[in-house]
């Protein structure tokens, strides 16, 4: 997989579909997969795959890897396929072999002896959201279908439940898409994102995407992760702007705020004179393009989206060329145990 990176998504996610997904999939009509260990297996390709081709590290979070891509997370697709095959074997004539098979399984299982239908009830439960499943539901091609639809919901409700949920997701959740045509579309959880293909310049598409999943290397992010290992986490509220200002180095406070670094100023404002006629209520804006909702409402503009995406790029650059500043552990530590004891 080293040349997935310079791969445009698009053309990606087909290389994907068509040499990587049989190779995950296959099987999986017969082979449930009742073993979390080697269903994480398979997990750890697809992961893998999707991150070197979004340009993400291993830190990234994993929901949006599918997300942005339209993907179904293997361990569902495996199921979905499962629950397809035995569709088609329950549907069979009385006298096809593989109604018989079907058969054998179906009498197995009221003996409470191992089977397919089985490890098919065992493996629906075992999901994040689990999807209750009886033999009844798995003798009748309709009842199947049913639990096959409910395998997806299971899969997406997960996928929201983590959106919402997380910190790092602030910029994804309730996102708005505007068209070409200044249209609001109808957003969807898991898709195929668009700017993957508008933005043609693999460096900036690839900041983009750190960007908005919070995959990228400002302070806010750099020091969340604790692989220092003789060094205690940074505190949210300490993880500072490189530059000496005394706010957090976030999304927000890189691209709109930060008035400290001479040519961040100088590229922002560039960025600015560009955009802005095209936004819309832009009048409005002049004034106001510091404040948080300003970035939320240009990241997902379809019409500016490659202007923005350069724009983050060169954010990405100026503050990359610098080191990140780490507090010494004695202040934060200092204060938080003051305020444990009451001091
Ligand atoms: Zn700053």
């Amino acid at each position: 997989m080293t040349g997935v990176h310079g791969i445009p998504p698009k053309e990606g996610i087909q290389l994907y579909t068509a040499r990587i997904d049989p190779h995950l999939t296959f099987g999986c009509e017969i082979a449930i997969d009742v073993d979390e260990a080697l269903v994480s297996k398979l997990e750890a390709v697809q992961h893998s795959f999707l991150r070197r081709l979004l340009g993400l590290n291993s830190h990234s979070m994993l929901v949006i890897l599918f997300t942005e891509t339209g993907l179904v997370l293997i361990r569902y697709r495996r199921l979905q396929l499962a629950l397809s095959y035995l569709k088609y074997a329950a549907s069979c004539s009385k006298d096809h072999l593989a109604f018989a098979a079907f058969s054998h399984c179906c009498s197995l299982h009221r003996k409470g002896a191992s089977s397919l239908i089985g490890d098919i009830i065992f493996a629906l439960a075992r999901l994040p959201i689990p999807v209750n499943c009886t033999l009844a539901d798995c003798s009748v091609p309709e009842r199947i279908d049913d639990m096959s639809a409910k395998v997806l919901q299971s899969w997406e409700s997960s996928a929201m439940m983590f959106i919402q949920g997380s910190v790092r997701c602030h910029l994804l959740r309730n996102r708005i898409r505007v068209d070409p045509k200044g249209l609001v579309s109808p957003k969807a959880l898991i898709t195929f994102r668009n700017y993957l293909t508008l933005i043609p310049t693999p460096k900036h598409r690839r900041a983009f995407v750190r960007f908005i999943t919070s995959g990228h290397r400002l302070g806010v992010e750099l020091l969340r992760h604790t692989d220092r290992r003789y060094r205690p986490p940074v505190p949210r509220e300490w993880r500072k702007c490189r530059f000496g200002c005394e706010e957090i180095k976030d999304e927000f406070h890189a691209t709109l705020r930060c008035q400290a670094h001479p040519p961040l100023r100088i590229q922002r404002s560039l960025f600015l004179r560009h955009i802005l006629s095209l936004v819309p209520d832009h009048k409005v804006w002049e004034t106001r393009t510091d404040h948080d909702d300003f970035l939320r409402l240009v990241l997902f503009d379809e019409r500016i989206i490659t202007l923005v995406a350069k724009f983050i790029y060169e954010v990405e650059s100026i503050f990359d060329s610098h080191r990140v500043w780490v507090p010494p552990p004695r202040l934060y530590i200092q204060i938080h145990s003051s305020s444990n004891t009451g001091m």
